[in-house]
């Protein structure tokens, strides 16, 4: 394949919550390759809620623009130092920092085989890798118990939703679309409320009085509450985001914290838990957790759903200018599954 002399690379030049505010493209020349260093051609990109809080640096407290943003791809090694030149020609992986960029130098140790270069690896990486660690690490599943995820129909949710079955638990999931409705019943949700029909709380209190074990929350704000009111005894509360205040220019732990004053009796009354799970806390976990996703995505035990645009106007998500209409997608509240660009759908090479 002939290589190009300069490539497009998205920085973040000015720290925002608001993504377009916040980047710019750059054309930087190809980097130089020596040793085993490879050069990975990004073909699709994963865009994550909380892409909004890296243009906004929070979670970097200290960090000053320019930097890269994108936290996974899958690709194709184009090409390698004098060591890896076997490397040439692989399909991979990868979750390394900086994947808004047609081209990136990385160290083999840094991506993850794969059998052919599609985008339905892209939701195992950050978003399946997600799912399971904090379901094994702070779950800790047993069969017959019920299980509430928020934002189920998301690039995560649809995860938790299908490891939580595979363990025999009694999976709700949260949505506000009809057509989520559809989706998550298609994956194996025993009850799907759609909070734009359906209050939270009241249905809760209604159909699960004896409380939930497990809640897999990922929306913050009311629903948090919400779901800590509705623990049961010994329930598991792990915080996987709290993506409807994302948006806010507000630091973490800023002015703008909910008092946690009234948490410790709520918790101690019911020896229940709460705990955070955050996925770049656990980098040496990723490569074993993503063969193990793989498995059973090979298997036919997991699904694996993208989402180039499907239910927006304006067609298909590509080219890295796509990547900020992506973000806005996902905003929307429209999308079901990954959210995905392709970087280079014109490409005639094998991808
Ligand atoms: P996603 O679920 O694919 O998309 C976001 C979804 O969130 C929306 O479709 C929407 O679904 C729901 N949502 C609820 N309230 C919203 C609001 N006020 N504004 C926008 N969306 C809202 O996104 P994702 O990337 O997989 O992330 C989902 C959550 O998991 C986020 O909180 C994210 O930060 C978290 N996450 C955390 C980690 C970690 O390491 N802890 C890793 C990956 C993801 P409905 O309209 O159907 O509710």
């Amino acid at each position: 394949m002939a290589l190009p002399q300069t490539y497009r690379k998205m920085m973040v030049t000015s720290l925002s919550t608001n993504f377009r505010k916040a980047i710019e493209i750059q054309r930087p020349s190809l980097p130089k390759l020596s040793g085993s260093a490879i050069l990975v051609k990004n073909r699709y990109v994963g865009i994550n809620a909380s892409d909004v809080n890296f243009t906004a640096g929070k979670y970097n407290p200290g960090t000053h623009p320019p930097f890269e943003i994108g936290f996974e791809a899958i690709g194709e090694v184009v090409d390698a130092g004098d060591e890896s030149k076997h490397l040439i020609g692989s399909s991979v992986a990868h979750m390394s920092g900086g994947t808004f960029s047609e081209y990136q130098k990385l160290q083999p140790s840094r991506v993850f085989k794969i059998p052919s270069a599609k985008p339905e690896y892209l939701p195992l990486l950050v978003s399946g890798i997600t799912a399971k660690l904090a379901l094994d690490m702070n779950a800790k599943l047993r069969a017959g118990e019920k299980v509430l995820i928020t934002a189920a129909a998301g690039g995560t949710g649809q995860f938790a939703v299908q490891l939580a079955k595979l363990a025999g638990c009694h999976v709700i999931g949260t949505c506000s679309t009809a057509k989520k409705v559809e989706f998550l019943k298609s994956i194996g949700c025993d009850r799907v409320i759609n909070t734009s029909e359906e209050d939270l709380k009241t249905t809760l209190k209604k159909e699960y009085s004896s409380g939930i074990d497990v809640v897999y929350e990922t929306v913050g704000g009311k629903t948090f509450d919400t779901c800590v009111n509705a623990l049961n005894l010994g329930g598991r509360l792990i915080v996987i985001g709290y993506i409807s205040g994302y948006q806010e220019s507000m630091p973490v732990g800023g002015t703008s914290a909910r008092s946690l004053s009234a948490l410790p009796i709520k918790l101690l009354m019911k020896s229940a838990s709460v705990c955070g799970f955050f996925l770049l806390s656990y980098p040496q976990k990723w490569g074993e957790a993503f063969k193990s996703l793989s498995e059973l995505y090979a298997d036919g035990k997991l699904r694996s759903y993208v989402d180039q645009g499907i239910n927006r106007d304006g067609g298909n998500l590509e080219g890295i200018d796509g990547i900020a209409d992506a973000v806005d997608y996902m905003y929307s509240r429209k999308s079901i599954g990954k959210v995905f660009v392709d970087l280079c759908p014109d490409q005639s090479s094998k991808l």
